[in-house]
């Protein structure tokens, strides 16, 4: 994997940031700074004045080449790393530079606060900085990767790991990495030999997405010397059953697997359920990897552990929690799913954007042109959200609720309607009602189901219960739903954009619809 490299002027938070960043993604820290005056048993500032500039720069150079040969770290480069084009070029090829940047009255507060005596800034702090940023202004401008580094360090952290797609959650033993990045699908051998992951290795697709990436993840896996086996399950909500369990089952014994092996599903949620499950509960539990193919399993379904199956009473009756080892996420999959899938993940965009990012909600208000040309984005915002709150509340005791909003009605629905509509589609509808629900019962800002189905509706999905569905099997299909605990339905509703409250009893669910 790529290392990280924080880069920036004296004062930006390279440091700071960077110790948090790479204790939450759970990478070791280097400092290159502290790193060269340990191994030169010099300072830097006593460096230059008896070595001079250009003796500390080799020095730099020679750091750099050092890390290329260990394991994925999180860097914090010096002030003026990366003038020099040769480091340039080695940090570029090893890894990825985040360029932190702040306005001058900012770092000088924060070089005045921690009386640090770095290079160069020793006397007149204000001028010197000025008149260095003025002269490295074009260079540090030409960092593709920027983010503002004025936000308390633990902002800036949330903000760096949504630009790079980089996860770590570790609030379920051993932790699991979520990797977003275009073409991460020929990284897999690789990624699965790192972390020790064991053969053999059953790849469960089902029939769309195997003939399209079936053969790389395969590839990939063999040149990293694995022995595979593929076993595609019959596409589609329907086979999400015991039926299909039974035969995973069939396919592990016969590709050998054990406890150590493992299983890696290669498609959308119900694949991703499915093979999770089976690996939940095969000779007790295997190992799985997730790869999503959906945006709707990007997002949601591949992050945090649940795995099940349907039974013909209702949805996702059986199941366990087990998290997969690795998440890795290639948004370019998403260039072959069809358009309907797509806008139905969006479905469950909105609804994180709802519970927890504002600024996401406000880009899917847009409308489908402007939302789909940010389907990259759109992806690392709305696993952002996930693993918050999944982290927060891995076994859903409070908080973790809050990501059911819509699905109390959208669940059943989805089921009333035979599987006709998807899954997003009918999460679109049941958020729709729902919000309309708390707008009566709750301080819900009136007006927010108008908005939220103008919103849902400028994305190309359904906001009302087709005329065909019986309103009473829909209420029925809800007394069913698991999520009922001794006999009550709880909700979660929003209160407003960024707030949704958790717990909602309501007892007449024919007054719901
Ligand atoms: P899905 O798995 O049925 O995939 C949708 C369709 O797209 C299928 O026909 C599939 O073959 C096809 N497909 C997948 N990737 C493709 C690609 N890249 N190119 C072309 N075709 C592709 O459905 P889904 O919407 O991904 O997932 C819905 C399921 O996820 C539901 O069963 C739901 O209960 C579950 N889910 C689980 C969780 C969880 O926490 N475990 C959360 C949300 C949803
Ligand atoms: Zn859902």
């Amino acid at each position: 994997m790529p290392h990280i490299f924080l880069y920036g002027p004296s004062g930006s938070g390279k440091s700071t940031v960077g110790k948090i960043l790479a204790d939450i993604l759970n990478l070791p820290f280097l400092d290159l700074d502290v790193e060269i005056e340990n191994s030169a048993r010099q300072s830097i500032p006593d460096m230059m004045v008896e070595h001079g500039e250009a003796f500390f720069r080799d020095l730099e150079t020679n750091a750099l080449r050092s890390v290329s040969a260990s394991c994925e770290t999180v860097v914090s480069l010096g002030g003026g790393t990366l003038l020099r084009t040769e480091n340039r070029v080695i940090a570029e090829t090893i890894g990825r530079v985040i360029l932190l940047e702040t306005d001058l009255p900012t770092l000088v507060a924060r070089l005045l606060r921690d009386g640090n005596q770095r290079p160069l800034l020793a006397v007149k702090l204000e001028n010197k900085l000025a008149h260095q940023l003025k002269v490295r202004k074009a260079h540090y401008r030409s960092f593709a990767l920027r983010v503002d580094s004025s936000p308390a360090p633990g902002q800036v952290v949330r903000d760096i790991q949504r630009l790079l797609g980089r996860y770590h959650l570790g609030s379920m033993e051993p932790g699991y990495d979520v990797i977003v990045q275009e073409g991460v699908l020929d990284q897999l051998g690789e990624m699965l030999r790192s972390r020790n992951l064991g053969g053999p290795v059953l790849v469960v697709s089902d029939t769309n997405t195997s003939p399209l990436y079936g053969d790389r993840v395969l590839g990939s896996l063999q040149a990293a010397g694995y022995t595979t086996t593929q076993l595609a399950i019959p596409a589609g909500e329907i086979h999400k059953n015991l039926e299909t369990i039974v035969s995973l089952w069939h396919g592990c014994l016969k590709a050998g697997l054990d406890r150590k092996s493992t299983i890696v599903s290669l498609g959308g949620g119900v694949v991703g359920d499915l093979a999770g499950f089976a690996a939940a509960t095969f000779m007790r539990g295997c190992v799985w990897v997730s790869v999503p193919t959906t945006l709707l399993a990007m997002v949601d379904a591949s992050l945090g552990g649940k795995t099940g199956f349907d039974l013909p009473e209702g949805k996702n009756l059986v199941g366990a929690f087990h998290p997969p080892r690795l998440v890795p996420v290639d948004p370019d999959v998403l260039s072959t799913l069809p358009d309907r899938e797509l806008r139905a993940g969006m479905a469950e965009v909105v609804k994180h954007g709802i519970i927890a990012d504002p600024d996401l909600f406000a880009l899917c208000t847009q409308g489908w042109d402007a939302v789909s040309s940010r389907i990259p984005e759109v992806v690392r915002r709305g696993i952002a959200v996930k693993v918050k709150i999944i982290e927060e509340d891995p076994y859903e005791s409070g908080i973790r609720a809050a990501l059911n909003f819509g699905h109390t009605i959208g669940h059943a629905v989805e089921l009333v309607s035979g599987f006709n509509l998807l899954h997003g589609e009918a999460v679109a509808i049941g958020m729709v009602i729902e919000t309309r629900l708390a707008e009566r019962i709750l301080e819900t800002d009136p007006g927010l189901s108008e908005m939220l189905a103008g919103t849902l509706s400028g994305l190309g999905l359904p906001v009302e219960i087709p005329d065909n569905l019986d309103r009473a099997d829909i209420i029925q299909s809800m007394k069913m739903d698991k999520k009922k605990t001794a006999g009550v339905v709880r909700f979660a509703l929003p209160v407003r954009i960024g707030c949704v409250k958790v717990g909602v009893e309501v007892a007449n669910l024919e007054e719901t619809l």
